[in-house]
């Protein structure tokens, strides 16, 4: 089967013939139907030789869709035909945090070598991909493969990361977004289906801007020097409640630090490296930081249940397997309109 896998530290990502995986007891094997591409990936793909860690080759892609096409012994819950979402933070299961169904916090998936699909297991950017346990799959009942693949990743982290700050987000409350890429643009449109916040969103274009009001930003403001004062501005000096970036690059926490209000909260869901520094005087009081990680099983399902009563869509640009390098390429250079989603064979 055709791959589409990272194979040397630096090197552009390609696609290669591998063999197709058999499903063994438990293991349920994927027809994939489509793949989104998260800048994570290009994260990973930039890591120098010692902080990588994820073996080579690796074939990416951690939000997956496809057809159930063959299970494994034992395998209850799914038939073969299924039309499925794969939930990516595979954990053990069992521990405590699997228990409440919060794979993305298990505690012992490290120790037991278990790795997220793209993220170290085989990845979705490929024909085929096997599945390690039926629990990792939602249905997808009715809902399109291709603009919902995203939801999985750049629906259920920002969704996870919004939930948690729901108290802060009532009625006449303000929420700052930074960054409208692929999680951002979905973020925005679940605060306004789950908060009673106005939202304003920052990024460095005009077309990004264009696209978070389109998605239901209430204020748009230029990521430069003069943000945290346009943001200031807006919010009659207070700040804001929440702040999600979806960016995490020392420009964007240093202004999530600087407009968050008293008692609110900061989430750096980014992966930029950025540092925030807190300190009593020059934090504004009682104001925290989170640094959340994707979401849980139950998020997932109900991230589906937004899109099924059409609260939340993915913005996607289509792109073939053959052609799946291209959508990095654009990825990094911040053209995509949200998300970038191979269809193999599409
Ligand atoms: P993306 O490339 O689709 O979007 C990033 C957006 O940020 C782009 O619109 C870009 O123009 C904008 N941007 C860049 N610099 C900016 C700045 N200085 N100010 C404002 N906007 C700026 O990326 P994505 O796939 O949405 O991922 C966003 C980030 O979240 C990445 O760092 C990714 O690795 C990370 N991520 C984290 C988790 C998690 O669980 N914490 C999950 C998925 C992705
Ligand atoms: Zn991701
Ligand atoms: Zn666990």
């Amino acid at each position: 089967m055709k791959a589409l896998q990272y194979t040397a530290i630096g090197a552009p990502p390609e696609v290669v013939e591998i063999p197709r995986p058999t499903p063994g007891p438990g293991q349920v094997l994927l027809k994939i139907t489509a793949a989104g591409a998260c800048h994570s990936d290009e994260v990973i793909m930039g890591l120098p030789a010692e902080l990588y860690r994820l073996g080579l080759p690796l074939t990416l892609g951690h939000e997956g869709a496809g057809v159930v096409h063959e299970v494994g012994e034992g395998v209850t819950g799914v038939a073969v035909g299924d039309a499925v979402a794969v939930y990516g933070p595979w954990g053990c299961g069992r521990c405590h945090s699997c228990a409440q169904g919060k794979e993305n916090y298990c505690q012992d998936a490290e120790a037991l070598g278990i790795r997220p699909p793209g993220l170290g297991a085989p990845g979705a950017m490929a024909e085929y991909l096997l599945v390690d346990d039926a629990r990792h799959l939602v249905p997808l009942d009715g809902l399109d493969p291709v603009t919902c693949v995203s939801l999985t990743d750049a629906g259920l982290t920002p969704y996870h990361a919004i939930k948690s700050s729901l108290p802060r987000l009532g009625a006449g409350s303000t929420a700052v977004v930074l960054g409208v890429g692929g999680l951002g643009h979905v973020g925005i449109q679940i605060l306004r289906a789950i908060s009673g916040a106005r939202i304003i969103a920052l990024d460095l274009t005009e077309a990004k801007l264009a696209l978070a009001r389109e998605m239901g930003a209430n204020d748009t403001v230029v990521s430069d020097e003069g943000a945290v004062a346009a943001v200031r501005a807006l919010t009659a000096g207070r700040g804001a409640d929440a702040v999600f970036d979806f960016v995490g690059v020392q420009a964007t926490v240093d202004i999530a630090m600087a407009v968050v209000a008293m008692e609110g909260e900061v989430a750096i869901v980014g992966i930029g490296g950025g540092r925030a520094s807190v300190s009593f005087i020059g934090t504004p009081h009682d104001a925290s930081v989170r640094s959340p990680y994707w979401g849980s099983r139950s998020e997932l399902i109900e991230v589906f249940e937004l899109a099924r009563r059409g609260q939340i869509e993915v913005e996607v640009e289509r792109f073939s397997l053959d052609d799946a390098a291209r959508a990095y390429e654009r990825l990094h250079a911040g053209t995509l309109r949200g998300r970038a989603v191979i269809v193999p064979g599409g």
